[in-house]
């Protein structure tokens, strides 16, 4: 799915890079996009869904990864009153609450800045991290020591274990001074006050941290051996009493109708305030609730950003660029006369593709309206001289890298190169993606770098990097490159000859193979080898099984989809007919088949091995019947997901247990005669208890 191909992209730049592409507005609009097909499709959801990611995992920098014991969650977005009506509605549902039952929630400004995790022993700071991708983030304890707001000794009472979470933030005078000191010292500017944070944390040295005037402040928590207080106001009080700030416009609202108010008196003092906001965060008051609840997916079940309107300019498009991708993809780029939107300069916009400009009528030289929220760079959203007698823009037939003819297949939106492998774009591209951080994750094997061996003929193909330590004397004679470099390089490249298979795999950027259907993929097969055989097999099943005549479309492909995920021997929805026809392609061609063995004779990666859940369910078939008193159906069915179970409908002989409330009929009827274990409500919160 493109969509969601186009979702990751950006996430990546955004998260990882903190270079993004295009406006906070239009990438939530793509997530929308795809959360509402969906929701519409759920057969069609797939495991790679941006709906289940959350930020990115880290870009490649020397800082040294931590892993959260408590994941670092992002919001669910809503962009109207009525999505935030639906938001508490869904609440007070899952909750099953009754009528007359009030529920309170918080409201606070959401700043636009870092996320950060502190972790207080003893109400001693021992460790500051970055969200990275929820789960794995980077060291940032020394870099934090240098900003003021965050305390490094809690005072007396403080429990034992806390985490403090919230957000490091640049203010906006302050980032404009940055950006005029880089300019004048010739260094990088920043796009945004968000960049400028999140690039002036990040650093290996922090005493350029130290130079740079970052704020932080708290909203939330992680890991706590002892919460102080029953609700989030009362927690956020206490935050405050400790020393930290807290959003000055942290307020609770009673109803709905609270929260509205408070979205918009946030919003009418926007821009007098210091430091870009770009929303209004609401979270249920009652921790109790908070905690059943819980989350789903990326998201918890008891907050939501409720995000402003984007901010417009218009300027003129000076000129269209075209950038080539990993995949040969032609990516048309807008350089603009420079403009200020909500105190930031913009200089360039992403115009995605063909249809992009089509559809804005857009040739170089035309005044444009372009977009941005509280972020990035923008998009266009009007073209303000289309009427103007001019010829339109042609886009190019050819891809500017290599000279071959660019096509979009039947269908397909994208230009694409057909270049291939002697495209020297898509090559050192597909390179750069097989080191990255999600794949096989090189230290130091940095994008410069590969540009360099690739221009020198050192590196044709990922098997290559493994033959780089017969060159160490080549590396050597250099510029830039000194013993100890040298050998940090190789170091690293040695150090992942044993890699993850499903690393690896990701790596070598086959077409709708991403990172989590890699992982699917690989707990399936388990053993990386098998899978070029398994290719073909689906290969020649699908040249022997064409569609039968009168067969309809739909049972067409879930018969192909079955075979194909029977010959993968994978049980995950994600895998389907694009994964399975993306690997028959792959491994038919003959230079790909070389490209994977010369790889394999270099790297061995080890048998896949899946982390088990560790609870008395897990793996099994769950089926609720019955009326549950002390939860909704779907926060049963929520809490056996968590547990590694599978909530089914239907009693059948594949159930492994059933949790039966009073009036439970014929389900429970056919759980005896086929002799299934049956529990009560009771019984079941036993077992949520027990994996704790
Ligand atoms: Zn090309």
């Amino acid at each position: 799915m493109r969509l969601a191909k186009q979702i990751a992209k950006h996430n990546r730049l955004y998260h990882a890079e903190d270079a993004p592409e295009i406006s906070d507005a239009e990438y939530d609009a793509l997530v929308r996009r795809n959360s509402e097909l969906e929701e519409a499709f759920p057969h069609l959801i797939r495991a790679d869904s941006p709906s289940r990611q959350v930020g990115h995992e880290v870009a490649s920098s020397p800082l040294s990864k931590v892993t959260h014991e408590v994941r670092m969650m992002s919001l669910d977005n809503a962009f109207s009153d009525e999505e935030v009506e639906d938001f508490v509605a869904r609440v007070r549902r899952f909750l099953s609450l009754a009528e007359d039952e009030p529920v309170a929630f918080t409201a606070e400004d959401k700043i636009d800045g870092l996320s950060c995790s502190l972790r207080y022993e003893q109400g001693k700071l021992v460790m500051a991290a970055t969200r990275g991708d929820g789960q794995v983030g980077e060291n940032v304890t020394a870099n934090v020591a240098h900003i003021e707001d965050i305390p490094q000794q809690l005072p007396e009472g403080v429990p034992e274990l806390f985490e403090v979470r919230g957000e490091v933030y640049m203010e906006k005078q302050a980032f404009t001074a940055l950006n005029e000191a880089q300019e004048e010292a010739g260094g990088k500017l920043f796009a945004n006050p968000r960049n400028a944070a999140a690039g002036s944390l990040r650093q290996k040295d922090a005493s350029v941290t130290k130079a740079r005037p970052l704020r932080f402040w708290a909203h939330g928590w992680g890991a706590a051996s002892d919460v102080p207080g029953d609700t989030q106001s009362d927690v956020v009080a206490k935050l405050k009493d400790w020393g930290f700030p807290v959003s000055p416009d942290f307020r609770r609202c009673a109803d709905v109708g609270g929260m509205l108010q408070a979205y918009r008196s946030i919003g009418e003092g926007r821009a007098g305030l210091p430091y870009e906001i770009d929303g209004v965060v609401y979270k249920v008051d009652r921790l109790d609730w908070q905690k059943r609840l819980g989350f789903v997916a990326k998201a918890p079940r008891w907050a939501l950003a409720h995000k402003f309107p984007a901010e417009r300019a218009e300027t003129t498009v000076e000129s269209i660029d075209i950038q080539v991708g990993r995949t040969g993809k032609l990516t048309p780029v807008g350089r603009l006369a420079p403009v200020l939107v909500g105190g930031v300069t913009v200089t360039n916009v992403t115009l995605h593709n063909r249809d992009e400009i089509a559809r804005l009528g857009l040739r170089e030289g035309d005044r444009v309206v372009i977009q941005r929220a509280g972020d990035v760079i923008p998009q266009v959203v009007d073209n303000l001289t289309r009427e103007e007698d001019r010829p339109a823009y042609v886009f190019p037939d050819h891809c500017p890298e290599c000279g071959s003819e660019a096509v979009a297949e039947e269908g397909e939106v994208d230009v694409r190169c057909t270049g291939g492998l002697i495209c020297p774009a898509q090559r050192t591209e597909r390179l750069k993606h097989f080191v990255s951080r999600g794949a096989l994750d090189i230290e130091g094997l940095g994008e410069k770098t590969i540009d360099q061996f690739f221009a020198l003929g050192w590196l044709e193909s990922p098997a290559d990097i493994f033959r780089l330590r017969k060159r160490r004397e080549e590396i050597l004679a250099l510029e830039g490159w000194q013993e100890k470099s040298v050998d940090n390089l190789l170091a690293s490249i040695e150090a992942k000859r044993e890699p993850d298979a499903a690393r690896m795999l990701f790596g070598l950027g086959i077409r709708h193979v991403g990172a989590v259907t890699a992982r699917d993929l690989m707990k399936g097969l388990g053993d990386i080898h098998r899978l070029p055989e398994k290719a073909l097999e689906i290969h020649a099943y699908r040249q022997e099984h064409p569609q039968a005549e009168g067969e309809s479309e739909g049972k067409f492909t879930a018969r192909m989809v079955e075979q194909i995920k029977a010959i993968l021997e994978v049980r995950t929805d994600g895998i389907g007919m694009a994964v399975g026809f993306a690997l028959a392609d792959f491994f038919h061609e003959e230079h790909n088949r070389k490209v994977w063995d010369d790889l394999l004779s270099e790297v061995s990666p080890p048998l896949y091995k899946v982390a088990t859940v560790d609870s008395e369910v897990a793996g099994k078939t769950v089926v609720f019947t019955g009326k549950l008193e002390t939860m909704s159906r779907d926060e049963a069915k929520a809490q056996a997901e968590r547990l590694g179970a599978k909530a089914a409908g239907t009693v059948s002989a594949k159930t492994d247990l059933v949790v039966a409330g009073p009036g439970a009929g014929s389900k429970l009827k056919k759980a005896a005669d086929l002799g299934i274990e049956v529990i009560d409500e009771a019984g079941w919160a036993e077992i949520v208890a027990a994996a704790g």
